[in-house]
């Protein structure tokens, strides 16, 4: 889970904490000192993970429903989604003659709102099997598309830097 801590004068003694975009923002104070914001980190994290439970193929299963529902009318349908150890150079794919979808488990470690985004470009496989215009229409429909785009080419580039001798 990402953390984001926002620090402010204004804040005297309380630490609180929320979801933003499948990050966790902690806003805490100016004075509180490393030592203790750290320890409250870690347990509003651990907090937060256990309330949104476990990154697993019901997840996967969850996540697909709602962008289902919000992005193509609750019009598309899949046999299973269920995360793959073996997609190591991708992040996702589906096999459309048995409607089914693989998420690479290394997705299990972003933001949600970037799962999310392989999540729907899968989806959107299940209407339209190539990265044509149609397809591109489809999933712009979701803004943060560009920018889930950007931060899968730095995760790709920064996994291919720590293999290098
Ligand atoms: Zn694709």
């Amino acid at each position: 889970m990402e953390v984001i801590v926002k620090r402010s004068a204004r804040r005297k003694k309380t630490v609180q904490a929320r979801m933003v975009d499948g990050a966790l923002v902690v806003m805490a104070p100016a004075a509180l000192s490393d030592g203790e914001l750290a320890e409250h980190v870690s347990s509003l994290k651990a907090r937060m993970e256990q309330r949104m439970g476990p990154r697993n193929d019901a997840h996967l299963e969850v996540r697909a429903e709602h962008l289902n529902q919000k992005y193509f009318d609750g019009a598309l349908s899949w046999k299973s989604i269920s995360y793959s150890e073996r997609q190591m150079k991708r992040f996702g794919s589906c096999t459309i003659e048995d409607e089914t979808i693989r998420i690479s488990s290394r997705l299990r470690r972003v933001p949600q709102w970037v799962e999310d985004y392989v999540v729907l470009h899968e989806l959107a496989h299940l209407l339209e099997p190539s990265h044509n215009r149609r397809f591109k229409e489809l999933v712009g429909r979701y803004s943060l598309t560009e920018r889930a785009i950007g931060f899968l080419l730095a995760v790709d580039s920064m996994e291919r830097r720590k293999k290098r001798p």
